[in-house]
């Protein structure tokens, strides 16, 4: 039985006031909040086990190491992975993604051929590929989702051609909430010999992944919006695709050998892992992932479609308001704009004096604006956390910004 009452507890920052009012927190789309054992292991690391890892032969350097690495593990036992080499750790989705555009797709890559996406990627899914477009006069073919914000996987499928190397696509949307059908666009893009990188930032967080039946050839995640440390993050990368790359970001810890005239490179993922990481960050998404799968991702996800369906409800009464994307197979975010045409930042510094934080703007989805012909619009996100009691206090902050705006 999942008691939101008791999950609560374990987010201090939840029981604070913004504005003179308890915080409602529903912008969990740009960030999550951090759980107490997050929080705890943060400290900890820094404050009793900090060392550089890899390197050292003392005592508190091979504990580092050893906690640093475990988090691969837990990685991988969260995403459904079983071999844990296929998990490249990182700082989270925007490096992933450019890990595979500078060490998959350049090297493969020339004038004329294309990659597919959707329209509502966000911008750490665009412009790495708009990078391989002016460098290398690479195609970006775009697909529209229908008037309920849905994408049709046959759309996508319908879109790759001959000169296709790569579908880059996300799994669920951070502006809508769409769910996206990326296991039947794998299944037809491998049939035709074309990789697929999947956007996971969202989908995570929201439902239980698992990549060794999902099939992808990339799959990034974000650690802060797994209610772990920002700075935290992975990509899984299946191990032909780890076969054919070539390493993105050159330095220490990723190598073999290094002499005047030649280097060799660690076997993957190491070869990718250059630098020192976010040793401490790292630890702590591990720690948020335990949590998570304590919890349980089928229980986070039955609980936030209760709250989805409740806030649908109760936003459709709201005439005056028009919520962008309304397909069922959505997650508990919402989109919306006034029809009387306030300004999404005036909405959210009303909502923000009622202690309710949303985001407002483009959602880092610039292509999705053009599509929906807005130049923003407010987002509520909700998490793990949220109540209906929450969905309510929304309902009245925005009543009262309806009030103002008229
Ligand atoms: N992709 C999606 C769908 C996102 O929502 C985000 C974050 O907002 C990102 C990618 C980028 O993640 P990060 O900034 O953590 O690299």
């Amino acid at each position: 039985m999942y008691d939101v009452t008791e999950v609560r507890k374990d987010f201090p920052i939840l029981s604070r006031e913004v504005n003179g009012k308890p915080l409602v927190y529903l912008d969990n789309g740009a960030s999550a909040q951090k759980p107490q054992a997050v929080i705890d292991a943060v400290t900890r690391g820094y404050a009793e086990e900090y060392a550089n890892v890899h390197r050292g032969l003392h005592y508190l350097s091979n504990l580092a190491t050893e906690k640093y690495e475990g988090v691969r593990g837990i990685i991988a036992r969260f995403l459904g992975v079983a071999d844990e080499e296929q998990i490249v750790l990182n700082s989270g989705t925007t490096e992933g993604i450019n890990t595979v555009a500078y060490g998959w797709a350049m090297p493969r890559m020339e004038a004329g051929d294309e990659i597919v996406l959707s329209v509502m990627e966000h911008h750490a899914n665009i412009v790495p590929w708009h990078f391989l477009r002016e460098r290398q006069g690479v195609q970006l073919k775009w697909v529209d989702i229908d008037s309920r914000g849905a994408l049709d996987p046959q759309a996508v499928i319908d879109a790759i051609g001959p000169k296709t190397k790569l579908v880059a696509i996300t799994h669920l949307s951070n502006v809508l909430g769409t769910v996206v059908d990326v296991k039947t666009i794998i299944d037809a893009a491998h049939e035709k010999g074309v990789a697929v990188l999947v956007d996971g930032s969202q989908s995570a967080v929201h439902m239980p992944v698992n990549l060794d039946a999902l099939g992808a050839d990339f799959y990034a995640i974000t650690g802060h919006k797994l209610y772990g440390p920002s700075g935290s993050g992975a990509i899984f990368i299946k191990k032909d695709r780890l076969a054919e790359m070539r390493p993105f970001i050159g330095g220490g810890d990723m190598i073999r050998e290094v002499h005047k005239d030649e280097v060799t490179y660690a076997d993957p993922p190491m070869k990718f892992e250059a630098g020192t990481p976010g040793i401490v960050q790292t630890i702590g998404l591990g720690v948020a992932l335990e949590y998570l799968m304590d919890l349980g991702m089928e229980n986070v996800a039955a609980h936030e479609a209760r709250l989805r369906d409740y806030a649908r409800e109760r936003l459709d009464g709201l005439n005056w308001l028009s919520v962008q994307g309304t397909t069922e197979d959505k997650a508990a975010i919402f989109s919306f704009t006034m029809n009387s045409a306030a300004h999404a930042h005036d909405i959210s510094t009303i909502l923000d004096k009622k202690g309710v934080a949303v985001r407002a703007g483009h959602h880092c989805a610039g292509p999705l604006m053009d599509f929906l012909g807005v130049t923003g619009t407010c987002r509520a996100s909700f998490g793990l956390y949220n109540t209906e009691a929450e969905v309510d206090t929304l309902i009245d902050a925005l009543e009262l910004a309806h009030d103002l705006f008229g």
